[in-house]
């Protein structure tokens, strides 16, 4: 299974790819998560990145490149696995193409989960995540039992920098444009599916089981 997941900022991709990997245990590429630790190793590449990634923008698409390629190249990934948040315009769109290609290895899916635009921002605004094991929380809509801690590790629950309002706003705007051209992109391949990505994590998941054909 080799898939790619599109949605907004705060349709719960991430939140889905990790049940995905539960129950299909191949790796979860997220090029956010990457550009995250990038930016907390305080590489190079993460000091270029956090200056597009604080105001909302896309990084640009050369680092955004290597950064998956040399992610797609690991042994890991020759079982399969679920890109998340990759590509993100049409530029990265083709070159994913063009990197699959030369593997012989094709998208098997591109999924879609849509959220209506309204619900997003107050997706992302309550949005926590934790510092030690990564676990997603929301404060209007799945709260932790105690206050800014993880129920599953314990850990320090923190909003990301790029949750603020501002830059949600920015992200979202982004996303329309540049994003959301690639549903036409996969579904003129005729790999699309769409599920929609409102309701309870468990109802929306059996929804993206029936449309990846996991049993
Ligand atoms: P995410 O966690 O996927 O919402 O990504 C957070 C931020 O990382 C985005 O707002 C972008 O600044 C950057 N980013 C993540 N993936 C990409 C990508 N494929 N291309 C360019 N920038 C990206």
């Amino acid at each position: 299974m080799r898939i790619v997941l599109l949605g907004a900022p705060g349709a719960g991709k991430g939140t889905q790819a990790k049940k995905i990997i539960e129950k299909y245990p191949i790796p979860q590429i997220s090029t956010g998560d990457l550009l995250r630790a990038a930016v907390g190793a305080g590489s190079a590449l993460g000091k270029e990145a956090k200056s597009y990634m604080d105001k909302g923008e896309l990084v640009p698409d050369s680092v955004v490149l290597g950064m998956v390629k040399e992610r797609l190249n690991q042994d890991d990934c020759k079982k399969g696995y679920i890109l998340d948040g990759f590509p993100r315009n049409t530029k990265q769109a083709e070159a994913l193409d063009t990197m699959l290609a030369s593997l012989s290895l094709p998208l098997t899916a591109a999924l879609s989960v849509d959220v209506p635009f309204e619900d997003l921002m107050k997706r992302l605004t309550g949005r926590r995540t934790c510092k030690a094991c990564g676990q997603m929380y929301n404060v209007f809509f799945n709260r932790p039992a105690k206050d800014n801690t993880c129920d599953k590790c314990g850990g320090e629950l923190f909003q990301r920098d790029d949750d603020k309002e501002d830059t949600i706003r920015k992200r979202l705007e982004v996303y329309n444009s540049q994003t959301a051209p690639l549903i036409d992109y996969y579904g003129k391949k005729g790999i699309l599916k769409s599920v929609s990505g409102t309701g309870s994590i468990d109802d929306i998941f059996g929804k993206v089981c029936a449309a990846l054909g996991i049993k």
